[in-house]
């Protein structure tokens, strides 16, 4: 169970109520109200002890105890250490899935916290802490409605996001997570920084880009550095490759679509005066169209092989397809923006025109199933421009009042969404 800076549940003084008299939604905001600072607790214990992708064995854990205490039926090693939480309403109805990721990041944190991490090098930089509590709490939440549910809720407490192109969703599809009840809806959030608290993002169809991975090794041959003409330097080989990777995306992609490449890590060469024989190229290709993303390889290996062969080298090419786009649902976004508008009002719905080129492994669930996908303004308004920090940052620092939004619209969505 969770220790630390988590309360005990046995304190909390939860309010008699009568399901029967209370309408639902204003009975959401009293509970939100009322389990806000257990699902703090929630957040700052899992915050304190992150654990990367694949590993997240103790927060697995943690999760699983509290479920199994509220009463949900539980299912574990879920695509490694996925965790299920499954509630069967007292009248049928669709299965609304909900799901939250659970991995830290390789980053050491840089803040003054005082639940900062105490696990050196690792982070919830990316507010999956966030998100992990949040639907525990929505678990708090829809026990205590648990007569008032129709159909089935499955939360879905998902690991590795962050680990593309081997992320955690697809381990749990294949490990049948969709199935057994059949998931017909799923719903998912994040927390955003460059959204100020108290408002949530969204919009119609593509909400993230599709995210794969490339893997160039460019081979040559040893020389010494002053006879270049004896060997094959595969230094620049890889530097022409380089400038004409972004070639692709100015020259064969229309300049109204959105594409980006882009190498992130360069390694090769032993030597300052050794002509290098192999150097490696490991980058990222983002795309929010299908077409665009089919044609990315080709085009990319036309290029390295043209340019190796033109210069006496050879090479090796990996492409590794990773997150496909989150493509959210007409109707279950509809549905999702009302509720926004009834539970906190039309100022505080931010409609997000163009959307950036991050990638997200709900994309997998949002492939199977009708989904939408919503972000969390987690920026408090007080903050200073040079202390807004963007996730993945070391110094990021989340609003916790974007808890109680978050529990707000998540809660009012899947109500909205059981009729
Ligand atoms: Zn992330
Ligand atoms: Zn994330």
């Amino acid at each position: 169970m969770l220790q630390a800076v988590t309360l005990d549940l046995s304190c909390f003084k939860k309010e008699e109520i009568d399901i029967e008299n209370i309408e639902i939604k204003n009975l959401i905001t009293k509970l939100v109200n009322n389990y806000k600072d257990i699902v703090i607790g929630y957040r700052r214990d899992i915050h304190m002890y992150p654990e990367l992708g694949h590993n997240e064995v103790k927060t697995s854990k943690k999760v699983e105890d509290i479920l199994i205490d509220l009463g949900y039926e539980v299912t574990t090693n879920v695509g490694k250490t996925g965790v299920v939480g499954l509630l069967k309403g007292k009248k049928l109805g669709r299965t609304i899935a909900i799901r939250a990721d659970m991995d830290a990041l390789p980053i050491t944190e840089n803040t003054n916290l005082a639940f900062k991490s105490k696990n050196d090098g690792v982070m919830h930089a990316c507010g999956h802490d966030v998100h992990t509590a949040i639907l525990l709490g929505v678990a708090h939440i829809l026990m205590d409605l648990k007569d008032v549910i129709t159909g089935n809720i499955k939360l879905i407490f998902q690991p590795s996001e962050e680990t593309s192109p081997n992320g955690g969703a697809k381990g749990m599809i294949e490990d049948g997570v969709l199935q057994n009840p059949k998931v017909d809806l799923m719903l998912g959030l994040h927390v955003w920084p460059s959204i100020e608290t108290g408002k949530v993002g969204i919009k119609f169809g593509t909400m993230s880009a599709s995210s794969d991975r490339i893997k160039i090794v460019v081979r040559g041959k040893n020389s010494h550095a002053s006879t270049p003409e004896l060997g094959v330097d595969a230094g620049v080989i890889s530097a022409e490759i380089l400038l004409a990777l972004q070639t692709i995306v100015s020259r064969n992609i229309s300049s109204l679509d959105s594409c980006v490449i882009s190498i992130g890590k360069i390694n090769g060469g032993n030597a300052y005066n050794v002509v290098p024989d192999e150097i490696v190229l490991d980058g990222t290709v983002r795309t929010l169209d299908e077409q665009i993303r089919k044609m990315i390889p080709v085009k990319i290996e036309n290029l390295i092989s043209g340019i190796t062969k033109a210069m006496d080298g050879s090479y090796e090419f990996n492409y590794l397809y990773g997150y496909p786009s989150v493509v959210n649902d007409k109707e279950i976004t509809k549905t999702v923006i009302n509720s926004i508008n009834e539970s906190i009002g039309n100022k505080n719905l931010y409609e997000i025109e163009k959307t950036n080129l991050s990638g997200e492994d709900f994309g997998f669930f949002a492939k199977e199933v009708p989904s939408t996908f919503f972000y969390v303004g987690c920026c408090s308004p007080d903050t200073p421009n040079d202390k807004r920090f963007p996730l993945h940052n070391p110094n990021l620092v989340i609003d916790e009042n974007a808890i109680t939004v978050g529990l707000i619209v998540m809660l009012n969505s899947i109500i909205d969404l059981m009729k």
